[in-house]
C-alpha cells in the first residue's frame, strides 16, 4: 500500500475549528458587537470541522430528498422524505438558533452574531440553510400581524427541531418557507395569478393557483403571495390545518437542480388552500419585502461562506502538495493566485459582517439607509464573485478539485444559486437604482460610510469617479451593473482600509481600485508579503 507522504496527497481538511481558523471573521465579530456570542460560534466552528459533520453534508447530498405524493391507500400526503443526515444538520442549525438568534436575544450585535454563526455552519453544507434562512427572515414580516406573530413566534424561535406534518399545537418548534414565484414570472411577482378569495371569516382566505418554485416544502407554514380582491397580498399558509387535517397544499414534483441537492425545491398546487392574510390587503410586496431583505443578507453570508470554504481548501491543499520539487504554496505563481483569492474572501467577510451590523443598528436612521442600499449592492456583487472564487479555488486542487470527494464540486454547483434566488443579478442592480430614486438618503448613507475610511488617494479617486457616474442620468438602467459593481468594490475597499488587515487593504486597493490587476485571479503585482496573506487564511489542523 502507498502511504500518504509518498503519494504527495495532502491530509484531509478535517479536525480544525472553522471559526478559530478565520481571523477576518473573529475580528469582525468583535467589531460588530457580537463578541458575547463567541462561545456559540466557536462551538459551531469546532463541530463544522469534525469528520462527523462533514459526513452529514456528503450524505445529505448523495441521498437527495424524495417526494411521496400519496400513501399506499391512494390518499394524498404530499410529504418529502430526507436522509437522516439532513435532519442532523437541521438539528444543529436550529439547536444553535441560526433561524432565530436575533429574535430570541434582541441585544446589540445579535444579527452580527447570527451572521458569523450561519457563515461558519453553512460551510458544512449549504442546502439545509435554506429553511433555516427563511424561518429567520419570515418573522419580521409576520410581526406585521401581531395576532399571528403571538401565535407562531414562540414556535419559530424555539431551539427544538421538530420535523413532521402534525398540528402546530402539538409541535415544539416550526419552520417557515415562502412561495412567491410562479411559472409566468419570478422577478415580476405582480404578475402572480394565484387567487385569494375571502373564506367567510374575517382575515381568512382560500388560495387557488400554482407556485413554480417553493423550497423546503416540508416547512410547517409558508408566506405566499396571491391576488386578493384589493390586489396582491401576503398570506400565511400552514401545511396542517388547526383541526389536524392537511391543508390543500399539493406538491406536484421536486426540481432536479444543478446544486443545492440536499434541499427540496417543489412545484406546488394550492387547491383552495386555507390561508390567513398577513399585513394589509393589496400591500403584499411591501409586506413580504422585510422577509426578502433578510434572505438577501443570507445570500451575502452564504456567498462569503462559500468563498471562505473554497479558500480554506485551496490554501490547505497547496501547503501540502508538491510539484517540480517545491510545495505549491512556495511556487510564486500559486502564491499569487492564493493571495488574490484570500483578499477577495476577506473583503467579502468584512462586508457581510458590516451589513449584519447595520441590521442590528437599524434604529439609527443612517444605518437603516445604509442597510437599504448596502444589501442590494452586496447581494449583486458578492454572489457573482463567489462563482469566480470557487472556480479558481477548485483549480488549485488540480484534478482532485474536480472530484466530488474534494467537496469543491459541491461548492461550485451551489455558488450560482445565491445570485438567482431572492432577486437575480439584474433585479438587484435595478433595486439599487430604485433605492437611489425613492430613498436618496440611502446614497448619502453609502457615501458617509465609504468616506469614513482613512484617506487614501486611490479610494478618493474612485469615490469621485463614482459620484460623477451617479450624477449622469442617461442610460441609467443599462449602466446599473457597472455602477453597482463599482459601488460594491469601493465599499469593500473602504471597509478594508478601516478595519481589515492593512496588507490585505493595500492589495485590494492596488488591484481592485487602481487597476494594477488582470482579468483572472493570480494577476496581483508581485510583492514579498503575499505569502503572509495566505498564512492569515490557511486553516491549521489541531495536530498542527
Ligand atoms: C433552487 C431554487 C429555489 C427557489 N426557491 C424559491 C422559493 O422557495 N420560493 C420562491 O418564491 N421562489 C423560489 N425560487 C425562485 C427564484 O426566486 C426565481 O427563480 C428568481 O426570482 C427569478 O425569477 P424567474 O426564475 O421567474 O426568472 P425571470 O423573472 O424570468 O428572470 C430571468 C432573468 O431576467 C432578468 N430580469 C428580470 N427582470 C429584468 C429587468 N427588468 N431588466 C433586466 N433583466 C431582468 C433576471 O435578473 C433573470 O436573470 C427558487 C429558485 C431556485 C433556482
Amino acid at each position: 500500500m502507498t502511504d500518504r507522504v509518498d503519494a504527495n496527497q495532502p491530509p484531509p481538511l478535517v479536525d480544525y475549528n472553522v471559526f478559530e481558523a478565520d481571523a477576518p471573521l473573529g475580528e469582525a465579530l468583535e467589531r460588530e458587537g457580537g463578541a458575547w456570542a463567541h462561545d456559540l460560534v466557536h462551538e459551531l466552528g469546532r463541530l463544522a470541522g469534525t469528520q462527523k459533520a462533514i459526513d452529514w453534508g456528503f450524505h445529505a447530498n448523495a441521498h437527495p430528498p424524495h417526494l411521496r405524493t400519496h400513501d399506499r391507500f391512494g390518499e394524498r400526503i404530499d410529504e418529502v422524505e430526507f436522509h437522516p443526515a439532513w435532519h442532523e444538520l437541521m438539528r444543529v442549525a436550529v439547536g444553535h438558533g441560526l433561524h432565530a438568534l436575533p429574535w430570541r436575544e434582541p441585544r446589540p450585535g445579535a444579527h452580527a452574531a447570527r451572521a458569523a454563526a450561519f457563515y461558519v455552519w453553512s460551510q458544512v453544507e449549504g442546502g439545509h440553510c435554506c429553511p433555516v434562512s427563511m424561518t429567520y427572515a419570515a418573522l419580521p414580516t409576520l410581526r406585521k400581524s401581531p395576532r399571528l406573530a403571538a401565535k407562531w413566534e414562540p414556535l419559530m424561535t424555539s431551539l427544538d427541531y421538530d420535523p413532521g406534518l402534525v398540528p402546530v399545537t402539538s409541535k415544539k418548534g416550526v419552520l417557515f418557507g415562502m412561495a412567491m414565484t410562479e411559472r409566468q414570472g419570478g422577478s415580476d411577482v405582480r404578475a402572480n395569478t394565484t387567487r385569494a378569495e375571502p373564506a367567510g371569516v374575517e382575515g381568512e382566505f382560500s388560495l387557488t393557483g400554482q407556485k413554480w418554485f417553493c423550497s423546503a416544502p416540508m416547512c410547517d407554514a409558508f408566506l405566499v403571495l396571491a391576488q386578493a380582491p384589493d390586489g396582491l397580498s401576503c398570506f400565511l399558509v400552514p401545511r396542517v390545518l388547526p383541526d389536524g387535517t392537511r391543508n390543500r397544499f399539493h406538491i406536484l414534483r421536486l426540481k432536479d437542480k444543478l446544486g443545492n441537492r440536499s434541499n427540496a425545491s417543489a412545484e406546488v398546487e394550492l387547491g383552495g388552500a386555507w390561508a390567513v392574510m398577513v399585513g394589509e390587503e393589496g400591500r403584499g410586496v411591501r409586506t413580504i419585502i422585510d422577509m426578502v431583505n433578510h434572505t438577501r443578507l443570507d445570500c451575502v453570508i452564504g456567498s462569503a461562506s462559500l468563498m471562505r470554504h473554497a479558500v480554506a481548501q485551496a490554501t490547505h491543499h497547496a501547503a501540502h502538495r508538491s510539484a517540480f520539487g517545491k510545495l505549491l504554496s512556495e511556487q510564486p505563481l500559486m502564491v499569487n493566485v492564493l493571495a488574490d483569492l484570500a483578499v477577495e474572501s476577506e473583503a467579502t467577510t468584512v462586508l457581510m459582517m458590516r451589513l449584519a451590523g447595520a441590521f442590528d443598528r437599524d434604529a439609527e436612521p443612517a444605518e437603516a439607509h445604509f442597510r437599504r442600499i448596502g444589501v442590494a449592492v452586496a447581494k449583486f456583487w458578492t454572489t457573482k464573485r463567489a462563482i469566480a472564487v470557487v472556480a479558481e479555488a477548485l483549480e488549485c486542487l488540480g484534478g482532485n478539485g474536480y472530484v466530488e470527494e474534494s467537496i469543491l464540486p459541491r461548492l461550485y454547483r451551489e455558488a450560482p444559486l445565491n445570485s438567482i434566488w431572492e432577486g437575480s443579478g439584474n433585479v438587484n442592480a435595478l433595486d439599487v437604482l430604485r433605492a437611489m430614486q425613492r430613498e436618496p438618503e440611502s446614497v448619502a448613507a453609502y457615501f458617509g460610510e465609504v468616506e469614513s475610511a482613512p484617506r487614501d488617494a486611490r479610494l478618493d479617486r474612485a469615490v469621485a469617479e463614482l459620484k460623477r457616474e451617479l450624477k449622469a442620468t442617461a442610460d441609467l438602467e443599462s449602466r446599473a451593473r457597472r455602477l453597482v459593481e463599482r459601488m460594491a468594490v469601493v465599499l469593500q475597499a473602504s471597509l478594508l482600509l478601516r478595519h481589515g488587515d492593512p496588507l490585505v487593504g493595500e492589495i485590494f486597493c492596488a488591484s481592485r481600485l487602481d487597476g494594477d490587476w488582470g482579468h483572472s485571479f493570480g494577476s496581483l503585482k508581485p510583492r514579498p508579503q503575499l505569502e503572509s496573506v495566505i498564512e492569515r487564511h490557511r486553516p491549521q489542523l489541531y495536530s498542527g
